[in-house]
């Protein structure tokens, strides 16, 4: 680590620290949920201007998205950070991602201090809806990273984490069509389209038996029927069909899909299927830049656990992994204490010394890393050796 940049990254983010604790703390005061984040997004956009910025906003057609970039002087690769600012229905930011936000879009600005003289192009992108209907997918189909060469996005947590994976999912609905008919006086008349929807969850949990141990098929019945006396001409089934990877899941919703058509086939009635929230792929870490950020971590005295964090749930970010190298590392925010995501006491720990502690030493870690890419292309090389290999 060089020692003429530690020092500067050191007086930068500490410069940046009350303007990001405001930030953070702005936006926890006013939880919003995913496309509902205008005050959040509007808070973001204004610290980057004021930074120097230009700003996109809204971006790709989403009023709480946002895309900003700060350009070098000098020749170099792009960097971008996710950030993220929804919260949780009932909870706020039981998520941390009012943090999360300040630390990606913190670290974004610190880069953006530095490009001048070391070459690159920062991006900043705010990313809504990451708990629902995450627009990293958007982003990632829409081209976002064509002209980005690394992305960046970590996530506060109870413990300092290497980047791991995070399973790939689809969000499946299925819809049942039969026939009304009186359930006593004439049921032979009726096509019941609650008994093909049962059919489906019991053919699903057959199906489950043989399934890889890591996957995931789970679903809850929206539309059941309007009265016990009338045959259903209608339900509506939402399912979960989650894997550790691509393949899997393409051949998992295949096999779901079939049960549903079975389902319905028994029961002398119709299914269609089609997605209700967007899909997330599974997260692919970039071990190179996962590596480099670990030891620039290691240096400034974090040890980050590497036995990497393998997450059950699924996340956004896994789109961007698969079209441009990526890590998803997690800081600790807690004090030493475990304490779960998605909990009151979470959201609190968001305020604390330590917190902002892990959020400082984050940006410096992942501005270290950024500056190693730049000043190494063969660094930057390896990175990229390693995506093209792992990616189809
Ligand atoms: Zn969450
Ligand atoms: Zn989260």
């Amino acid at each position: 680590m060089s020692e003429q940049y530690n020092k500067k990254i050191d007086s930068i983010t500490k410069d940046l620290r009350p303007e990001l604790q405001e930030l953070s703390e702005y936006i926890y005061a006013n939880p919003e949920l995913g496309h509902e984040e205008f005050l959040s997004s509007k808070a973001h956009v204004e610290l980057l201007e004021k930074h120097g910025f230009d700003v996109e906003y809204p971006y790709l057609g989403i009023g709480t998205a946002f895309r900003a970039v700060y350009k070098g002087e000098k020749e170099g690769p792009t960097l971008a950070y996710l950030s993220e600012y929804d919260a949780l229905p009932g909870i706020g930011h039981g998520c941390g991602h009012n943090l999360l936000g300040a630390t990606d879009t913190g670290a974004g600005l610190a880069l953006s201090k530095l490009v001048d003289e070391a070459g690159g192009t920062v991006v900043v992108l705010g990313t809504p809806a990451e708990e629902t209907n995450g627009d990293k997918v958007t982003m990632a189909d829409a081209g976002t990273f064509d002209d980005v060469d690394i992305a960046f996005c970590t996530h506060p947590s109870d413990s300092y984490q290497a980047s791991g994976t995070s399973m790939a999912m689809e969000a499946i609905e299925f819809r049942f069509y039969g026939q009304t008919a009186h359930a006593a006086a004439s049921p032979f008349e009726g096509k019941n389209a609650l008994d093909a929807c049962i059919n489906f969850f019991n053919n699903v949990s057959s199906l489950r038996q043989q399934i890889h141990p890591s996957a995931r098929v789970h679903g809850v019945i929206k539309e059941g029927g309007e009265a016990a006396n009338v045959i259903p001409d209608y339900t509506r089934a939402e399912f979960y069909v989650r894997a550790m990877d691509m393949p899997y899941l393409n051949e998992l919703r295949e096999k779901v899909i079939r049960c549903a058509e079975a389902g319905a086939l028994a029961a002398d009635c119709r299914m269609e299927w089609g997605h209700y929230e967007a899909a997330y792929k599974n997260m692919i870490t970039n071990e190179t830049l996962s590596s480099l950020y670990n030891e620039k971590m290691s240096e400034l005295g974090i040890q980050m656990i590497t036995d990497e964090r393998d997450s059950m749930g699924s996340m956004d970010v896994g789109n961007v992994s698969q079209v441009v190298p990526a890590i998803n590392p997690y800081f600790e925010i807690t004090n030493g204490k475990s304490v779960s995501a998605h909990t009151t006491e979470f959201r609190d720990c968001t305020l604390t010394e330590e917190a902002y502690q892990g959020m400082e030493k984050t940006i410096a870690g992942l501005t270290h890393t950024a500056l190693a890419l730049i000043t190494d292309p063969d660094m930057l090389q390896r990175v990229k050796d390693e995506f093209e290999a792992n990616v189809d």
